[in-house]
């Protein structure tokens, strides 16, 4: 019989976890009395080769704020086929293709050895994986040339069918169009100017063909590799796209715009991650997505920015007075965002 200390050992090893404390305070008193708050250490990802594959959906509790789901700690009736949740106590039903569950014939997740379970969700959908790379072009030439290199790299290490896309900036902000053979095209935008969605869709003409495709693909499951290939001019799979990236990487020059000696270079993060978000939202609405951001410096070129510059380290009362509410747009503005 293994010790208590033995026991907890093992199911950190097997699960990936570890509480701060292995039992649970009793009453209210007792967890006013806890030096150290009850939480958890949990391993993302763990490898667990003796994981059945669970190809269906869990069951969850069905009251409205709970949403827990059956686990092998939750009390089981067999003989009228419902289970009590451990965290609410509500009495749920199985549903119907649970019918034949017994005690001799029970599903996975309610026997013990299964503390930790990995559902392949059947009902999910699942978009292609897309990396916007957000580049800033305010550094110095060593850093720059090496910032090129990794990405470069990075490029043979994603999936073929990822899409990508590249946006720099500086003082403007260079959305690139990718696929041009033989020339690089660029849309550019003015740093200091906020681009809704709506405005960029109509400057970029990103119309209907854009939006509806990834729209009619809702609701059917993984892609079939037809359908992977819906992409637009800035965003296209990597294994289309890779070497006029490479080349487009290999091409970028430190932001030209002439800084004076005393000032710190224009570099229009907001404009660019406003940018950034306004492309995805035309391309692929409600789709998660990466903007991957690869930055230099503290953000200098945005309207109140650069007020703030001017002014910041001058003079306290006009910091009193005004910056106040030039703070508060700059909150909202990254709220927004
Ligand atoms: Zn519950």
């Amino acid at each position: 019989m293994a010790t208590w200390q033995e026991f907890i050992h093992q199911n950190e090893d097997r699960d990936g976890v570890r509480f701060s404390w292995n039992v649970l305070p009793a009453s209210r008193l007792e967890a006013t009395r806890m030096v150290v708050p009850v939480s958890c250490l949990y391993t993302p990802l763990k490898e667990r080769p003796d994981l059945p594959p669970i190809l269906y959906d869990p069951i969850i509790c069905t009251r409205g704020n709970c949403r827990a789901i059956l686990n092998p700690l939750c009390q089981v009736d067999f003989a009228t086929k419902a289970w009590i949740c451990n965290f609410c106590f509500q009495r749920n039903a199985f549903p119907p293709h649970y019918a034949g569950i017994s005690e001799q014939h029970q599903p996975a997740e309610i026997i013990p050895q299964f503390s930790t379970i990995e559902y392949t969700l059947q009902k999910q959908t699942t978009g292609p994986l897309v990396f916007l790379l957000v580049v800033d072009t305010c550094l110095d030439e060593e850093d720059l040339n090496a910032l090129k290199e990794s990405l470069q790299m990075s490029l043979s290490l994603m999936p073929p069918n990822a899409l990508i896309g590249l946006i720099t900036f500086g003082k403007m902000v260079n959305i690139h169009e990718l696929g041009c053979e033989g020339i690089s095209k660029s849309y550019v935008f003015r740093g200091n100017k906020d681009i809704s969605a709506k405005q960029l869709q109509d400057m970029l003409g990103l119309g209907s063909s854009a939006r509806a495709q990834p729209a009619q693909q809702q609701g059917r499951g993984p892609m079939a590799p037809q359908q992977q290939e819906v992409h637009n001019r800035f965003l296209q799979p990597v294994h289309k796209c890779d070497m006029d990236l490479t080349d487009l990487l290999g091409e970028l020059q430190t932001d030209p715009w002439p800084v004076a000696a005393d000032k710190r270079p224009f570099r229009s993060t907001g404009a660019a991650l406003s940018v950034a978000i306004s492309l995805l939202e035309c391309c692929y609405p409600n789709t998660g997505a990466r903007i991957m951001l690869f930055v230099g410096g503290p953000c200098t070129q945005v309207r109140i920015f650069q007020m703030l510059n001017k002014h910041f380290w001058n003079r306290f009362l006009f910091i009193k007075k005004n910056v106040t509410q030039k703070l508060h747009f700059i909150n909202s503005f990254i709220n927004k965002i």
